[in-house]
């Protein structure tokens, strides 16, 4: 297989192990951010094809759990090798249809690929845990099966690393799966789901509908679909947490963020600039580990918010296609707009509009979905801008007189994604990384997003469930613990017993 081209009209489906054209009559401009162009549609599954992809999935699953986990390693690896070979072609088409530079889309599709890799050791993951002798004759072992069909529905802002940290360990386990990517960014994950199949994966084991809400609530209220994997906005995650659980599916519903970044007097001032430049307008903010909100302790806002100035204005903002562009466009121009009133809301509110990035033009690229970086200083907790998440290039400073009140600030907080402390004080470290309620932290880092054998997950309004993605938790959520207790005949004395068994 060459290098692959975006020459497709229209992205469909891909159900046991077919591309499909589908049943439902939906479909939705899939656009070119940078230029503002319909590049080209997407179908939107109805309930027929949610179905459709579901059976495929049940029928393959019987045999696909049968299989070793080792041969399910294989064809792992095989994925490995052609997400490699392919890693450059699934970033232009992350480019293409999100927008994001092309570094950072190789960058997105390196960190799935390191879920691969997990995903590969699964034979080890899966080993249980053996005691010998629990009483006379007898032992005790506990097993790991998988759950069946499982769901996986992704947003928008990564949509190759997301599907990723869910699919390989999935399906590594001995599942069978169902991808529910953003209707916005849809070709990663047909190129995927035609990697797989050339892995050597048997058909039905992963399958994707195309579509929106529509495709959801068929995938929620589906008897045969055990659990369902989530990451999107909160509203949306609070009630897909909800409406799983009702039907009596296992769930991890990962939401929204508005992340922080404490700045101490004693931090490294050269290295927290570049930090929340690149935190905060990376992929244009459209980042669940975006830092949003910078925390500027005692005096450093003095030093810290001309230098802000200086490197937002000087942004090089452009199409991501371009090699040297910093930050490409906002994903559609429904976002941008949103943004844009996001913005007019802070600076009625009374923040200090220091950067305004609202009226951006790209020269060449008039129609595209462009903002440029936004920096607010006097961002106070009751404002709009503060509480919501903007998901977009805006980064707002509050200033703290202290410690106390910066780790005060973030704990208060709806949000508990990520967040950050930039210091060289040890004690001042440690105690944030103990006392902060977020899922992920970065001491000196600002996006700590965790690697892959660690688990992803926020706290409070960030995510809903018990399990983290990924990683260890991950496997986990895919699995459901069996315990064994086994003895022999020729072991164990002879006679009922009526007693509650106990060690003998
Ligand atoms: P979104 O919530 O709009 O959509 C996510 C998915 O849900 C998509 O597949 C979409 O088609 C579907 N969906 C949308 N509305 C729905 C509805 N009413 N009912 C059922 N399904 C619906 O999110 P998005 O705009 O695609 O992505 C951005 C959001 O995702 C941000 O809030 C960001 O913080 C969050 N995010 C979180 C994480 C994390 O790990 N916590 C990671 C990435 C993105």
């Amino acid at each position: 297989m060459g290098a692959r081209e975006l020459d497709s009209a229209v992205v469909g489906h891909h159900i046991g192990g077919q591309p499909a054209t589908g049943h439902g009559q939906r479909r939705q401009p899939v656009y070119n951010p940078a230029t503002g162009a319909v590049a080209r549609e997407v179908l939107l599954a109805d309930a027929v094809d949610v179905d459709a992809a579901v059976a495929a999935a049940a029928a393959a699953f019987p045999g696909w759990a049968q299989t070793s986990p080792l041969r399910r390693a294989r064809v792992m690896f095989r994925f490995l090798e052609l997400m490699n070979r392919h890693r450059d072609d699934l970033a232009r088409l992350i480019t293409a249809e999100h927008g994001k530079v092309f570094s950072d889309a190789q960058g997105e599709v390196t960190r799935g690929i390191e879920i691969v890799e997990f995903a590969c050791g699964i034979p080890q993951l899966l080993k249980g845990e053996y005691t010998e002798q629990v009483s006379t004759g007898i032992d005790n072992w506990t097993m790991r099966q998988p759950l069946g069909v499982v769901a996986g529905i992704t947003p928008f802002n990564f949509p190759c690393m997301v599907p990723c940290w869910m699919f390989p360990v999935a399906i590594a386990a001995g599942n069978t799966f169902v991808l529910k990517p953003s209707p916005l960014d849809p070709s990663a994950s047909v190129l995927m789901a035609e990697l797989l199949r050339e892995a050597g994966l048997p058909d039905g084991v992963f399958n994707v509908v195309q579509g929106d809400k529509d495709a959801v609530d068929a995938l929620l209220a589906h008897a045969d679909v055990k659990a369902v994997s989530f990451v999107g906005s909160t509203p949306v995650a609070h009630h897909i947490a909800q409406e799983a659980a009702r039907h009596g599916k296992r769930v991890q519903a990962l939401g929204g963020a508005k992340n922080h970044m404490v700045v101490m007097p004693d931090a490294d001032l050269d290295q927290a600039v570049d930090a929340l430049i690149g935190s905060a307008f990376g992929s244009a903010g459209e980042r669940c580990m975006a830092i949003s909100v910078a925390v500027l302790v005692g005096d450093v806002a003095d030093q810290l918010v001309p230098r802000l100035v200086e490197r937002t204005r000087a942004l090089k903002i452009a199409d991501g296609t371009q090699a040297d562009a910093e930050m490409g466009p906002i994903v559609t121009a429904a976002a941008r707009d949103r943004i844009r009133g996001c913005i007019d809301a802070g600076v009625r509110a009374g923040a200090q509009l220091l950067v305004d990035g609202r009226q951006l033009q790209v020269p060449g690229r008039e129609g595209g979905f462009w903002l440029g970086g936004t920096l607010f200083d006097h961002v106070r907790p009751d404002m709009s801008i503060y509480q919501d998440e903007i998901f977009g290039p805006v980064l707002g400073c509050v200033r703290v007189p202290d410690f106390a009140a910066a780790l005060q600030l973030v704990n208060d907080h709806a949000f508990g994604n990520g967040t950050a402390c930039f210091t060289r004080d040890g004690h001042v470290a440690r105690e944030f990384a103990r006392r902060v309620q977020a899922g992920m932290v970065g001491i000196n880092v600002p996006i700590p997003v965790p690697m892959a054998w660690h688990g992803f997950g926020g706290w409070k309004a960030s995510l809903f469930g018990d399990m983290h993605a990924y990683g260890t938790e991950g496997v986990r959520f895919y699995t459901k613990q069996k315990s064994v207790m086994q003895r022999w005949p020729e072991s164990t004395p002879k006679g009922a017993e009526f007693a509650m068994p106990t060690a003998k």
